[in-house]
């Protein structure tokens, strides 16, 4: 363990308590709501939407969390840091950035560009 993993593991520990606080708050929040108690209809629409946006982040929130946990597994076994397709380092400003990174810049830029062209294909 070098200290630059225990600088690593603080963070992504800080990030993921602060992701758990969030989806925590969001389920309350989701529970204490009573669809269809709403007065007019116009208030049920924003509602309905509100929530659909409200969703969306919270996917994103347990998306970004499975991440976070993932990069904490990779942390315990040895391997964070390590690019999942080439193997190379990931650049260590790129890690400082975005922690849970699994890939390093180059690789990262080809998976992008390969999804935008083959976006079509599916
Ligand atoms: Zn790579």
């Amino acid at each position: 363990m070098t200290s630059n993993d225990e600088r690593f593991r603080k963070q992504l520990e800080a990030e993921r308590a602060e992701l758990l606080e969030t989806i925590s708050h969001f389920e309350v929040a989701t529970r204490q709501k009573k669809p269809g108690l709403g007065n007019h209809m116009a208030d049920d629409g924003t509602e309905a939407f509100d929530q659909a946006a409200g969703l969306a982040l919270h996917r994103n929130d347990e998306a970004l969390l499975a991440e976070v946990d993932a990069a904490l597994a990779r942390l315990e076994k040895g391997t964070f840091g390590m690019c999942d397709r080439c193997g190379n380092e990931i650049d260590y400003a790129r890690l400082r950035a975005l922690p849970y990174a699994r890939l390093c810049i180059v690789c990262q830029q080809v998976v992008e560009e390969s999804i935008r062209g083959n976006g079509h294909r599916r």
